[in-house]
């Protein structure tokens, strides 16, 4: 639990100063389609596949149905035998009919893996439907277990993951919740950045090295690598957020006080550039140094793109609410790539975080948000698109009917920040692309073979 001490007055920053928040004030009017009914998203449990890679010692135990291991199986890809930093304690019949104590269970399954795997150093109970549905009360349950194990060391959260009114990328939003009051906080007044949102290893260590060239030494991230590297907050903790879907994250590290650092996303030349920068403006660091600290990597992300471009210009590009990283990604192929944006739909826009997005994209643009998949699907192939970004539910049947998809989870799963990754950024939009014109080649081949 938080102390008292660490209740940092919220307004004691100074304002940042960017250009980014300096182009709020010149915002376009892009009309929003507010869109509800059925949706096609994964579920909260998903970000265990990321999450899990990221956090070594961490364990997460999903309190789910059958329905809820086969996900997280199939979607981690991850032979059990391969001893997974997952499991599931299933919710069976029993419970469900209320004939079993499902925390003495719990508290069976809990001993069992902790006993097994002494490497755990942090247990996330992770809540499902089922567990919602049976009301079980894994925040108690996580307090309970945590006064057992607290002489081994082993830190016992919770979050859920439920597929309940939630997407995907929620999963991560709540782990990192969960985790805030695990940060150690510190009353000194030492200025640092802290970045949020879970990265590859490589992009963090490039990401570090860009920052010290810019003179910021004290760089933190969030989630760390292990437990035992949880970053200390002080009262002069600026934090700036690495993913666009970190909506509770956020407000709950300003509620503590931190200070956040508006930007757009360190997706493409631009949103990289734009988010070093803000961090720059954050901590003083002279134009000069921020642009020689940059240079190198930019020069070689823009020709990175010179052959994608070629690809993707004029390209007709619609996108489907999935990962809640459609804003950013748009920006990216519309001003770098220079494709036509049919659609951007994201599954929640929360406009403080999203709102110097954008500003970026083209007026009049389709933006919508929430999701009711059949006006989506008629509204998509109306538009008759050249590429569609959306889930594995939707893929398969838009390929039927010869449309080329790029799967959402993918631009979730794969190191797409930073400058030296926008060439294989780009390379995700171009391989569908080059993918269908391989496989029309082929189809009109095998056509001429039977005329
Ligand atoms: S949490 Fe809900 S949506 Fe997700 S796999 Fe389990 S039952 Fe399905």
């Amino acid at each position: 639990m938080i102390s008292n001490s660490l209740s940092f007055k919220k307004n004691n920053f100074n304002q940042v100063d960017n250009e980014v928040s300096k182009k709020n004030h010149l915002r376009k009017k892009i009309e929003i389609i507010k869109e509800s009914g059925q949706r096609e998203v994964f579920c909260g449990l998903t970000g265990i596949v990321w999450l899990h890679r990221k956090i070594k010692d961490a364990f997460f135990l999903v309190v789910g149905s059958r329905t809820c291991a086969h996900l997280i199986q199939s979607a981690a890809g991850v032979m059990i035998f391969a001893e997974p930093r997952f499991a599931t304690a299933i919710i069976d019949e029993k419970d469900l009919a209320g004939l079993a104590d499902a925390n003495e269970e719990l508290d069976r399954v809990v001993l069992q893996l902790i006993s097994r795997r002494p490497d755990i150093k942090i247990l996330f109970l992770v809540g499902s439907c089922p567990s919602e549905v049976i009301k079980l009360d894994l925040s108690r349950a996580a307090e309970r277990l945590s006064v057992n194990y607290k002489s081994k060391g082993i830190r016992i959260l919770n979050y859920s993951g439920s597929g309940i009114e939630t997407t995907f990328t929620e999963g991560e939003d709540a782990c990192l919740v969960s985790l805030i009051p695990e940060l150690r906080f510190s009353e000194s007044n030492e200025k640092k950045l802290l970045i949020v949102g879970t990265l590859a290893d490589i992009v963090e260590d490039q990401m570090r090295r860009v920052f010290n060239k810019m003179g910021i030494q004290n760089v933190d991230f969030f989630p760390p690598r292990k437990s035992d590297a949880l970053p200390e907050i002080t009262s002069n903790t600026h934090f700036l957020l690495a993913q666009p879907f970190l909506n509770q994250t956020s407000k709950s590290l300003e509620d503590f006080g931190l200070k956040r650092i508006s930007s757009i996303f360190p997706f493409g030349v631009e949103g990289c550039r734009e988010w070093y920068l803000a961090a720059a403006r954050a901590f003083d660091v002279p134009d000069k140094v921020f642009e020689n600290s940059v240079r190198s990597s930019l020069e070689r992300a823009v020709k990175s793109l010179e052959s994608k471009k070629q690809i993707l210009r004029g390209k007709r590009i619609f996108f489907f609410p999935d990962s809640q990283m459609e804003i950013p990604l748009a920006r990216f192929l519309f001003k770098e790539l220079e494709v036509e944006l049919l659609e951007v739909g994201t599954p929640y826009l929360n406009k403080k975080i999203l709102g110097c997005e954008i500003d970026f994209l083209p007026k009049g643009v389709n933006l919508s948000e929430g999701q009711n998949v059949d006006n989506q699907i008629e509204r998509c192939f109306e538009s008759n698109p050249d590429l569609v970004i959306c889930g594995l539910g939707l893929a398969n049947p838009l390929e039927a009917k010869g449309i080329s998809t790029k799967w959402a989870i993918e631009l979730v799963f794969s190191p797409i920040h930073g400058f030296e990754q926008v060439g294989d950024l780009a390379e995700l939009f171009v391989r569908p692309l080059l993918r269908a014109k391989k496989l029309s080649k082929l189809n009109n081949t095998k056509e001429e073979m039977y005329v």
